[in-house]
């Protein structure tokens, strides 16, 4: 690939990343049983409606939103569930959280779908398809569950494009191809048009979308008013909504209880190392750095302590956080009687976030060498999962 090839890739930065029959699919993975079966989930009181169906389920013509009445006709063999919400909600956040590995701007549409705005993390990534094929693979490796992806230049484009890419698809629409993709579709699938809107639009003889995008703007809006002019501007693809996140963490941490209590020097460090090592990957792959470096420490008898420091500059390195988080580690288990040193939770976070890369600011551990492997590792961690690599070597020199 140019480097001109992947340019014009960037022009497509928008991802909307929607779970393949998302509440199906977790009542699958709960009960492998029910793999391969028509899966319908929803309410089963005499006017519930469907919520979910698997694959399997809408080969017999189940939607989503159909009266579970009607689905149990269709599909005579399905196997009909309550939905359990809990469940759903446990995958959900589970989920997000891999979404906010990749970016930092992540906006949740519902528990099963959300867009990213991947310009955030320009450096981890060659491209956004390939950001995309990684990010649906993360999510089957740590969830089980099938993602569909859409790349495209804008909100609009990429909803369009995950819907279309299902399912267990990633569809991306490049810049110069928007009229090409969007032209033949029907009006139906312009934002906002409901049944209403598309019986006006027919009977002024739109049925595609390149019909509403060859119309007059005056005469849609005399049919439709001021939505008529949106309209417009997303029949020419053209949408200039922002992908805005719900909330901005207040900090980035990990943490562990070990199986069994951590009482030697060198498991105890080893162990920080790999905390320090998770969140600094974690802080890069949002595109932030932060300031205060924490850390929490649990006994075996469940007392929990923890410290902090500010630092005059920010990090986003393993080896800048597990110095500072080494000496809190070392100075707060210099305080207990050495029989009472027994561990058993470590955490390590980061807080007073800021956006990275700090331009100008010094990092503290900024030595080129280490920056450009930390950044390798974020990919192969990507890839492959966070146990995939480590600092083994680190470990050796103390
Ligand atoms: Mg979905």
């Amino acid at each position: 690939m140019t480097p001109s090839d992947a340019e014009r890739l960037w022009l497509s930065p928008i991802l909307h990343a929607d779970l393949d029959a998302f509440y199906a699919s977790v009542e699958t993975l709960k009960d492998p049983g029910l793999r391969g079966r028509p899966v319908i989930v929803g309410g089963t009181s005499g006017r519930g409606v469907v919520t979910s169906a698997s694959y399997e389920a809408r080969r017999f013509g189940v939607r989503s939103a159909m009266p579970t009445a009607q689905a149990r006709k269709l599909c005579p063999s399905g196997v009909f569930i309550q939905p359990s919400f809990p469940a759903y909600i446990a995958k959900s956040i589970q989920v997000k959280e891999i979404f906010e590995e990749f970016s930092v701007a992540v906006e949740p549409l519902s528990l099963d779908e959300a867009f990213l705005d991947l310009r955030t993390a320009r450096r981890l990534w060659s491209d956004p398809p390939t950001a995309a094929e990684a990010l649906k693979d993360r999510v089957m490796r740590a969830t089980g569950l099938v993602l569909s992806v859409g790349v495209a230049p804008n909100k609009f484009l990429s909803k369009l494009a995950s819907r279309m890419a299902k399912p267990d698809g990633v569809l991306v629409v490049g810049a110069d191809r928007v009229d090409e993709f969007l032209r033949p579709l029907p009006v139906g699938h312009l934002w906002g048009v409901g049944e209403q809107t598309e019986v006006v639009m027919r009977r002024l003889g739109l049925r595609t979308i390149g019909d509403v995008a060859a119309c007059p703007p005056e005469i849609l809006e005399r049919a439709l008013g001021s939505h008529g002019a949106g309209l417009a501007q997303l029949a020419l693809g053209r949408d200039d909504r922002k992908v805005v996140p719900d909330q901005v963490a207040r900090s980035v941490g990990a943490e562990e209880t070990f199986q069994r209590d951590l009482s030697e020097p060198t498991q105890i460090l080893g162990a920080l190392l790999k905390l320090s090592d998770r969140v600094a990957s974690r802080l890069r792959g949002q595109g932030i750095s932060g300031r205060t470096v924490s850390l929490k420490v649990r006994m075996p008898n469940f007392e929990t302590f923890s410290r902090s420091r500010t630092l005059k500059c920010e990090v986003d390195g393993a080896t800048g956080i597990y110095g500072v988080a080494r000496e809190l580690l070392e100075k707060f288990l210099e305080s207990k009687p050495p029989g009472n040193r027994k561990i058993r939770l470590l955490g390590v976070s980061v807080g007073n976030l800021c956006r990275w890369p700090a331009s100008d600011q010094m990092i503290l551990d900024r030595r080129p060498e280490w920056g450009a492997a930390e950044v390798a590792l974020d990919r192969v961690r990507l890839r492959f999962g966070e146990d995939a690599l480590g600092f083994g070597a680190l470990l050796e020199d103390g």
